[in-house]
């Protein structure tokens, strides 16, 4: 059975927790010191609804600056993740940014908006929380995308973000169901 190839684009700010899911999906556990200036492609074959995938995974790092390489990777990306923490405020409205950035390398206007999920992270740190579940909410309302709160420390709702995506990939008018 062919085997469907899928590249995803992770963004945020740096510490959001970026790398920690990405290495908690990709290899099933949870490194608490992750270099925060590697930015590497990762792959991951996966079942998913009885279908196999081959995810390739860009976890971003560094500045919110997009350099041509990175461009040339949201074009070609089909799913994005963005993430902010639930303890930050800032990296939540830092999202903004990213999410201009995304559609107008993707070309939106003509393309329509691409898979994306918004994705609150640390959830496991309830007592520093400052951005409400119901702030995500809004925001994955206003931009007509799935939200989800993860831990990448407890593995909670991890896989979800990446099986949402390709289904959601899935889904797409254009891409052939083989
Ligand atoms: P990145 O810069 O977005 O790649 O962030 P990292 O994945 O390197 O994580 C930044 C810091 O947040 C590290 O100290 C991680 O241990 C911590 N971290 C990441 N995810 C979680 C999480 O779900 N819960 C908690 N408590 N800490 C996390
Ligand atoms: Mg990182």
């Amino acid at each position: 059975m062919p085997i469907s190839e899928y590249k995803i684009c992770i963004f945020g700010s740096g510490g959001v927790g970026k790398s920690c899911l990405t290495m908690q999906f990709v290899q099933g556990i949870f490194m608490p010191k992750y270099d925060p200036t590697i930015e590497d492609v990762y792959k991951k074959t996966v079942e998913i609804d009885e279908k196999q995938y081959s995810l390739e995974i860009l976890d971003t790092a560094g500045t919110e600056e997009f350099s041509a390489m990175r461009d040339l990777y949201v074009k070609n990306g089909q799913g994005f993740v963005l993430v902010y923490s639930i303890t930050s405020r800032a990296t939540f409205n830092d999202l903004q940014g990213y999410y201009d950035r995304i559609m107008r390398v993707k070309d939106t206007e003509i393309n329509g908006q691409p898979p994306l999920i918004l994705v609150g992270n640390k959830s496991d740190l309830e007592d520093e929380r400052v951005v409400g579940r119901e702030v995500g909410q809004a925001l994955a309302r206003k931009w007509k995308c799935t939200f989800l709160e993860t831990s990448a420390k407890d593995h909670a709702s991890v896989d979800q973000v990446f099986f949402d995506l390709v289904r959601q990939i899935n889904r797409l008018p254009n891409i052939s169901s083989n």
